[in-house]
């Protein structure tokens, strides 16, 4: 089964985890809820579950969140008229919970997807089949 399958190239297997789709095929859905992975790949069968993130995609959110929230927050105390503390919390508290929801699902399906493309899998990788 897959034998039948193009190869991938890497940036196109980070392009389908990012959508949240199976890296191999690009059809299936990785995850069954919203930070859920299936165990393999509705459409193709690509068995899922060795390719684990662990805590990387939390790490790399809350990098990117941090990324963008505190430069608005510096830029905002340098050049607004230094509004009070109850204005920040109001501001960037839920703007960083929307972004950690959003970008969680999609860092996380690229972390899945990276795995994929190095073969990073846990237990051995023995029989998952390779990406073409
Ligand atoms: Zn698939």
């Amino acid at each position: 089964m897959t034998e039948a399958f193009a190869p991938v190239d890497f940036w196109t297997a980070l392009r389908r985890g990012w959508r949240g789709r199976c890296p191999r095929c690009g059809e299936g859905a990785l995850f069954g809820s919203f930070l859920k992975m299936q165990s393999q790949c509705p459409a193709c069968g690509l068995v899922l579950e060795p390719f684990r993130a662990d805590d990387a995609p939390a790490y790399f959110t809350i990098l990117a969140v941090g990324h963008i929230v505190v430069p608005l927050v510096l830029a905002v105390e340098r050049y607004g008229d230094h509004p009070p503390l109850w204005f920040h919390a109001a501001l960037w508290l839920p703007l960083s919970v929307v972004l950690a929801l959003l970008l969680l699902p999609r860092i996380k399906g690229t972390v899945i997807a990276l795995l994929w493309t190095h073969r990073i899998a846990a237990p051995k990788p023995e029989g998952l089949g390779p990406s073409t």
